[in-house]
């Protein structure tokens, strides 16, 4: 068996993979593949009605905001948050944990002006910054809850009374949120929901149409709010697969019951990377993100050793990202306390080995 540290796509339940190979050959005894299947068919149709009722029962979700499914990934919606919420005079607030904050920010700036707030680039991004001021007449305030790539989440909001979109890619559906303290909330499938492929978004109704700019209807919120995500024909396997997925976690017992198994998960880990000698956290200790656990060791000749051990142990996807080097371990909802522990021997193993 592999242990599956991948950041993304990552890891789903057994389970789902053998339900979704199921519906690949018969979709609900329907006697067509899921593939084949109209996205205006009946059936199909349902698909769509249960995973938007699972998202919205999960994450307990207000009336008031619609959940829409999206293609183009994230990075689209780096794009559309610009396009739907900043008008022409005005300005966005953007918070720079990483690349993939820093990669909204510009996207933002080619619809209009972007102000910075902080940035913890100065330390290679291993902090949230904290002190910052959030100007009160910008149009929104946008972060990142968890930086997948430097293994650092934001677990409080930052207090602002402006409208806040927050990029939730890599730990929505890992830990409990308040839905109605954001006004916008995204995330590519690709972590905690589902496969690849379709984009989680929750925006609050009210901000439709807030920039008052003309832009194509693909891009706007509201045009596929009104169709029921139904605009153009949606990634119908992405969002069949992120249902099953979605039922997996609520048979689970919800987002309750996988953030206290993450919080056991993470912190077994964090434990072994302090205690072991030849291992080091990346990351400020208060900022260590829960779903990407980022560490390193002394030297590059170490570090090739531990990945062939790894390798032999069938830990995969540990190989830390290049911005930050070393091994990054993925520890998301499907990823089991059985594979931590099988992480955790190798380190001891090798702590061993060179004793
Ligand atoms: N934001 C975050 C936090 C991510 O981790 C990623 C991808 N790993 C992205 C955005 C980009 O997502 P996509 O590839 O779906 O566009």
């Amino acid at each position: 068996m592999k242990h599956n540290f991948g950041a993304g796509p990552c890891i789903l339940p057994k389970e789902v993979f053998e339900e979704a190979a199921k519906a690949v050959l018969d979709f609900n005894g329907t006697g067509l593949s899921i593939l084949e299947v109209s996205h205006r068919s009946k059936e199909f149709e349902e698909v769509v009605v249960e995973t938007e009722r699972l998202v919205r029962e999960l994450l307990n979700v207000p009336e008031d905001y619609s959940i829409l499914f999206l293609q183009g990934g994230a990075t689209q919606q780096f794009a559309m948050v610009p396009m739907n919420l900043l008008p022409e005079n005005g300005r966005a607030a953007y918070l720079d944990t990483g690349v993939w904050a820093t990669k909204a920010a510009k996207e933002a700036k080619k619809v209009g002006h972007v102000e910075i707030v902080a940035s913890s680039s100065d330390q290679n991004y291993s902090y949230i910054p904290k002190d910052f001021q959030i100007p009160a007449d910008a149009a929104y305030f946008h972060y990142t809850s968890n930086n997948t790539i430097y293994g650092t989440e934001v677990f409080e909001k930052p207090a602002t009374a402006v409208p806040t979109v927050v990029d939730m890619s890599s730990d929505i559906l890992s830990r409990k949120i308040d839905v109605s303290e954001f006004d916008l909330i995204y995330a590519g499938a690709q972590k905690n929901m589902g496969p690849a492929g379709v984009t989680l978004v929750i925006i609050k109704n009210e901000l439709f149409g807030k920039s008052g700019r003309t832009f194509p209807t693909i891009f706007d919120y509201e045009s596929h709010a009104k169709a029921g995500s139904m605009y153009n024909t949606p990634p119908v396997f992405s969002i069949y697969v992120s249902m099953l997925n979605l039922r997996w976690l609520k048979a689970k017992g919800g987002v309750d019951v996988i953030e206290q198994e993450n919080i056991i998960k993470a912190r077994t880990l964090y434990e072994e990377i302090d205690r072991n000698p030849f291992f080091k956290g990346t990351a400020a200790v208060e900022d260590r993100s829960r779903m990407n656990i980022t560490f390193v060791m002394d030297s590059p000749e170490l570090e090739a050793e531990f990945l062939a051990l790894a390798k032999e142990r069938n830990l995969v996807g540990i190989k830390g990202h290049r911005s930050v080097g070393g091994f990054r371990a993925s520890v998301y909802n499907a990823l089991t306390i059985s594979s931590i522990n099988a992480l955790v021997d190798t380190m001891r193993e090798f702590e061993e080995n060179h004793k």
